[in-house]
């Protein structure tokens, strides 16, 4: 079998609709041979989740709010019943109230930073956890970032703070599961118009900026991200690990606005 994910069993969580990075990372693992489980957050989602699932010959679709410990706890286990091991763990998941994903981040209140925080990054430590226990050497955990966690980006606000704290979280995961052989890596996208990217301000512009300024001189795909999940997530990526890779068709590269390219 030539195919890179064949006989790999892995948990995809994130998936809210057809756009979603996570769904774009579950196609590319899937037609190299992937057999994977979502879960999604609250039943509305998982009517759109579902059908998805069963497009790629998946019937394992579970409810999980990673707010929730015990549904963490719920999720994994029912994984773990139907198969015993995993081999990769997908966690592109990322909340703030959008009321704060504009104006100044100095005025972030307490309980909104927090919150960021735990559903943004500390929710990937809650399921790297227990995916890490039942995985298969060779195992692979995969995050999803934004240069915002690195520079100021109008608006990200208190995503940014929690992104640089999830990246970091990638780096120490790394070394706790290193001696476990399973690699713990993060995809940091440029912009795409997603269900999460709508409640951030002045998104369209964010993306024309990119666009202009980024060396490949266009935005991101879905499926550059879900290409590049896979190589993670894969044998390929077998040497990566605590890694926050830029699939941004460039754009971090830049440190000034392209001289020549027409006015926004
Ligand atoms: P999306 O809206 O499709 O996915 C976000 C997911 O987070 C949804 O499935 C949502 O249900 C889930 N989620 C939020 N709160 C949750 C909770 N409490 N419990 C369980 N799930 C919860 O948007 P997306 O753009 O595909 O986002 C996926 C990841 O990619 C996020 O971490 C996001 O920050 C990151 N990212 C997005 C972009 C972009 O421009 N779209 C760029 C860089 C990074």
């Amino acid at each position: 079998e030539g195919r890179l994910m064949a006989g790999k069993r892995g948990v995809v969580m994130g998936v809210a609709n057809r756009s979603s990075i996570a769904w774009a990372i579950a196609q590319a693992c899937a037609a190299q041979g992937a057999e994977m489980a979502f879960t999604y957050q609250g039943e509305a989602l998982g009517k759109r989740v579902r059908p998805l699932a069963e497009s790629i010959g998946c019937d394992l679709v579970i409810p999980c709010d990673v707010s929730d410990d015990a549904q963490i706890d719920e999720a994994f286990s029912v994984v773990e019943k139907r198969w015993g091991k995993i081999d990769f763990a997908v966690h592109a998941i990322g909340w703030a109230d959008k009321q704060y994903l504009r104006g100044r981040y100095i005025d972030t209140p307490r309980d909104a930073f927090l919150k960021a925080m735990d559903i943004s990054c500390y929710s990937f430590t809650a399921m790297a956890r227990r995916a890490a226990a039942m995985m298969n050497p060779g195992g692979s955990l995969l995050t999803l970032t934004y240069l915002g966690a690195e520079r100021v980006m109008p608006h990200y606000n208190v995503m940014g703070v929690a992104k640089a704290a999830l990246e970091t979280s990638v780096r120490y995961m790394a070394v706790d599961l290193g001696c476990d052989d399973i690699r713990v890596n993060a995809i940091s996208a440029g912009p795409i118009m997603t269900l999460a990217a709508n409640g951030i301000g002045d998104f369209r512009y964010i993306l024309r900026w990119n666009q202009i300024n980024a060396p490949l001189g266009r935005n991101v795909t879905q499926k550059d991200v879900g290409s590049a999940g896979l190589f993670l997530l894969s044998d390929m990526g077998s040497g990566v690990t605590g890694e926050v890779m830029h699939v941004d068709c460039g754009y971090n590269i830049i440190g000034m606005k392209n001289p020549e390219a027409p006015d926004l």
